[in-house]
């Protein structure tokens, strides 16, 4: 183990910090430095396991040389160039590789720089189809209670999570919400996909009812929530969305950001769940986050309804300086290339079962009220403390922390994805530490 250190910054107010109390955070700061593997060190050398690959992203271990290797050579050779009517090999190479993993008929790729980035591109690339095919009324865009599209003003319209949209006024004009799936009376502590639920999807009838599906455009739900606890999908569920939009003529955009690139043992959730989308949008595992990036990848359907709907001229009005940028280009031709190489869907599928029993072995421990799982993600819900919701899981993150584990948690709930290359023994580390302090902070 590498025993590099470094001296602690003196100066943290300049920083605003995203998402994060800012107060108590500056007051208690914990820092990381250094990465590799599966796992990070402190400024002092202190060794933390990864249980969540950075922020579900990571999905390759830290610090991989293919991938930081092809970000220096690219660099050296061109740090930049547009992408607006120019193009460089890489960024084609970057998008041909995402068309050879995503579901066969999903082959368009449209690059951005985050996940957020990529929800408002998805929801713009719906209204800009319908629009091509003359059908301007549908403007209507629908996402789900508890549904988490990262911070731009269509992806918190869209998602369904209070405190990211109170702050911030009226929104976009247009949206619904589908119930969310989390039915803890009849689904807790299910293995894999839950059984109860299916039905929760023909809530998408009563707003087709109440507003015509000729105002929709598109439902947007991720297969799996992650940002809000992990949720899994009910058996049955995504199925029966993907035949209502069918019928109804409405686009179904699957946000993979999280379950994109192996975390559910296929390249993409759409591949393990059964259900092609019309549109899916990425980020995170896209370059192993080594170099932030995103995307959004459409049927040959929507691509050419677009491009061949408009006579001559730009296609889309729309556009981001970096889309493909070279180094988020070489990276994920890098980070791609290791998927393959490595089968690193294969490796999360080959010990999934053992990670199941891992998770569902909290089930006891005090406190907890649903353990989850599904692919290689996992999630542990505890019981709020009476009047203080959130404090009970974030005085285990901390003690987790300090005990050299880094876990996530969200509201009450813990959720748990490890870099795809973990092996048993981290899992038992991790859970075992998560163990302890879930009874260390009930004593
Ligand atoms: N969609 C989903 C499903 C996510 O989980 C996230 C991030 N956790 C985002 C979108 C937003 O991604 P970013 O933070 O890169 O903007």
């Amino acid at each position: 183990m590498n025993e590099i250190s470094a001296p602690r910054p003196n100066n943290l107010d300049a920083f605003w910090m995203p998402f994060t109390d800012n107060k108590y955070f500056k007051a208690n700061p914990r820092l990381l430095y250094r990465a590799e593997g599966m796992s990070y060190f402190t400024p002092e050398g202190r060794e933390v396991l990864d249980g969540t690959a950075g922020l579900w992203c990571c999905n390759a271990g830290h610090g991989r040389r293919e991938i930081t290797e092809a970000i220096q050579k690219q660099a050296a050779l061109m740090d930049f160039a547009p992408t607006f009517n120019l193009g460089h090999p890489i960024a084609f190479e970057a998008a041909a590789r995402v068309a050879e993993m995503t579901p066969d008929g999903i082959d368009r790729v449209f690059f951005t720089n985050s996940g957020s980035e990529s929800a408002d591109t998805a929801l713009k690339i719906a209204l800009a189809y319908h629009k091509a095919r003359r059908e301007s009324s549908r403007v209507r865009l629908v996402g789900r209670e508890r549904g988490y599209h990262g911070v731009g003003f269509g992806g918190i319209t869209v998602g369904g999570i209070g405190p990211n949209r109170k702050q911030f006024g009226a929104l976009l004009p247009y949206a619904d919400h589908l119930p969310h799936t989390h039915l803890p009376a009849k689904n807790a502590f299910s293995r894999g996909q839950p059984e109860h639920g299916a039905e929760l999807a023909d809530a998408l009838e009563a707003i087709v009812a109440l507003h015509g599906a000729e105002t929709i455009a598109a439902v947007m739900v991720e297969p799996v929530a992650g940002s809000t606890g992990v949720l899994v999908p009910p058996l049955g569920y995504l199925q029966r969305l993907r035949e209502l939009c069918t019928r109804h003529g409405i686009l179904l955009i699957f946000d993979e950001v999280i379950t994109g690139f192996g975390r559910l043992g296929t390249n993409f959730g759409s591949e393990r769940l059964g259900v092609t989308p019309d549109i899916i949008t990425m980020a995170k595992g896209l370059t192993n986050a080594a170099v932030p990036m995103g995307a959004v990848a459409t049927s040959q359907t929507v691509y050419d309804t677009i491009v061949d709907g408009v006579a001559g001229g730009i296609e889309l009005f729309h556009g981001y300086t970096y889309s493909g940028h070279p180094l988020a280009s070489a990276a994920a031709v890098a980070t791609l290339e290791l998927h393959r190489a490595e089968d690193l869907p294969g490796r999360a599928r080959a010990i999934e079962p053992y990670w199941q029993d891992a998770i569902h072995s909290l089930k006891d421990r005090p406190n907890v009220i649903d353990t989850r799982d599904f692919g290689l993600i996992g999630g542990i819900e505890l019981a709020p403390r009476p009047g203080k919701p959130g404090t009970r899981a974030m005085d285990i993150f901390r003690r987790c922390f300090d005990a050299g584990v880094l876990v996530r948690v969200t509201g009450d709930i813990v959720a748990l994805s490890p870099p795809l290359i973990v092996e048993r023994p981290h899992v038992d580390r991790l859970i075992g530490t998560l163990a302890d302090a879930i009874t260390a902070e009930a004593a």
